[in-house]
């Protein structure tokens, strides 16, 4: 097994001294902090980022308005073209920008070239093609005129103006392209925290979005650590806030947001997705299953499923031959072509699920495979398969946002969909079955803001992405998102 080598410019692009990405250039930082970006499979520090301050937060948000001031009357078509020409640099910088995602994050370097590069481009080129689709619509007033005069309205679609957004570590690159493509084609300016954890791919982006002909303050990105989101939240220059991350998080942002002059906020949060498979399905199909739902990019995927109920006549065949399964896969280096399993992305977080392996077996959940750490340097952590005693167990009700498989045997449908309905988020889920009849049956008692059947995890563009009740407010993709990065204006006119 051996790593691939880094391309020079990515050893030089970690070398440099990391700025803030402000008005269309790299700026250093008002403040003299710094925060080191540690690469989770090796525990080494590969670069150290600014911490923003207030001053820095102040320069952004001004620059972000003048940016919004001349984006906001770029033509549509404008727009959309440096969006295409954006998804055309992604790819032809596809393997620098995998393996800076790779180094900070310790995705595998597969998923870091499909997911963060080749998808982020596929979103960039959906968006774009909104560009020249945002419009309002021609009304007719309703109540009857006075002295037989005549009314006509109709209403105008406007960007909100600058939006922060907010970005966890898991997916760094793609979900900060989603906000950044909703934001600039509907012409509002942009400015992007991204995680400490993974703070670096965004800057190197960042500046080949002014190669693709993105006026300066347009895009604007931030490095630090959650304060910069808090002040940015708060601060009276920014008017939409578009944060992904936690529940905790995602409702001190709300509050703030709210608190400071009803800023508009859209919340995409965790959840506790549920996977049912139903009595017809088969053994191999839904171990396959399984592994897609619940161990991708070792398991730190919002949509990721963690609670896994499957009919008691099968659950001793399923738990068996996934346990042979995930024994085989090949855990290593997330830079080796031949590794399917690798890091979780920091150390809190590997400490967090160590903590979750003792809380399952002090509830005496039986570990059917892993619940321990690996046994070499970085933040690895086993595949694990847990089987649960009741749907009060911890492992069913807390994201533990790793690679944790937790079970529970279920006898009838009926209790399938309440174990499925159980707690107090709604971000996923999916249905396992041949009977598609059943499935449709099934699909509106189940509680989600997507429900996949016969899969998992897979987000499109055009299918609207987001959570209901803890797990959030608004929608991403589709044409969803317009609503919530412009404004509606009615016009009605007297004649
Ligand atoms: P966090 O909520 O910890 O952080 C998310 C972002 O918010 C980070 O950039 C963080 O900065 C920043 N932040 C922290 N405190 C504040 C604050 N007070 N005000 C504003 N911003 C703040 O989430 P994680 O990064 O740990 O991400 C994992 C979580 O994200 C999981 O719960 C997962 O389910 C969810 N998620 C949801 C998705 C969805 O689409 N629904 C998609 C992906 C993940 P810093 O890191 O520097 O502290």
């Amino acid at each position: 097994m051996s790593d691939i080598p880094l391309l020079p410019q990515v050893e030089a692009f970690l070398r440099r001294r990391h700025g803030l990405f402000i008005d269309g250039v790299t700026v250093h930082s008002h403040s003299s902090q710094t925060l080191d970006v540690t690469n989770p499979a090796t525990g080494q520090v590969i670069a150290q980022v600014a911490d923003a301050d207030l001053a820095d937060i102040d320069a952004a948000v001004i620059c972000a308005n003048q940016g919004f001031a001349r984006w906001s009357q770029a033509a549509p078509a404008t727009r959309g073209n440096v969006l295409l020409k954006l998804a055309d640099l992604l790819e032809q910088h596809r393997e620098e920008l995998a393996q800076i995602e790779t180094c900070q994050s310790g995705k595998i370097i597969q998923i870091s070239r499909a997911f963060e590069v080749d998808q982020a481009a596929h979103f960039l080129r959906y968006y774009a093609g909104w560009a020249t689709k945002i419009s309002g619509q021609t009304l007719t007033p309703s109540l009857p005129s006075f002295n037989g005069e005549r009314y006509t309205a109709f209403t105008l679609r406007e960007p909100v103006g600058v939006v922060v957004g907010i970005v966890p570590w898991n997916f760094s690159t793609m979900i900060a392209i989603w906000k950044l493509a909703s934001a600039l084609v509907t012409g509002c300016s942009i400015i992007i925290k991204p995680s400490e954890f993974t703070p670096l791919t965004i800057l190197r982006i960042a500046e080949l979005a002014i190669d693709a002909g993105l006026p300066a303050g347009v895009l604007n990105v931030l490095t630090g650590g959650g304060h910069v989101g808090k002040g940015l939240v708060e601060h009276p220059g920014t008017h939409k806030v578009s944060f992904t991350g936690s529940v905790p998080t995602g409702i001190a942002v709300g509050r703030s947001a709210m608190g400071a002059g009803l800023t508009r906020a859209t919340l995409e949060l965790g959840g506790k997705n549920a996977a049912g498979f139903l009595r017809d399905i088969e053994v191999d199909k839904a171990v396959d299953g399984i592994i897609e739902a619940g161990f991708l990019h070792s398991g730190q995927i919002c949509a990721a499923a963690e609670r896994f109920y499957v009919h008691r006549s099968q659950i001793d065949a399923v738990l068996e031959k996934l346990k042979t399964r995930l024994s085989r896969l090949t855990i290593g280096s997330p830079l080796d072509e031949r590794t399917e399993f690798g890091p979780v992305t920091h150390q809190q977080h590997q400490q967090k699920l160590l903590g979750y392996f003792a809380q399952a077996r002090a509830e005496n959940n039986t570990i059917i495979h892993g619940g321990k750490l690996i046994d070499r340097p970085g933040c690895y952590v086993e595949p694990t398969v847990i089987l649960a005693n009741s749907s009060h167990d911890t492992l069913l009700n807390e994201e533990t946002f790793g690679p944790i498989a937790t079970f529970l045997p279920y006898d009838s449908e009926d209790e399938l969909l309440a174990l499925m309905n159980n707690g107090p988020y709604g971000l996923s889920a999916s249905l396992w079955t041949h009977d598609l009849g059943k499935a449709l049956r099934m699909i509106p008692a189940i509680n989600a803001g997507t429900l996949w059947v016969n899969m998992h995890t897979l987000l499109d563009p055009a299918v609207p992405f987001g959570g209901n009740r803890s797990s959030g407010v608004g929608r991403e993709f589709g044409s969803a998102f317009i609503e919530d990065y412009t404004e509606l204006k009615s016009v009605m006119i007297r004649y």
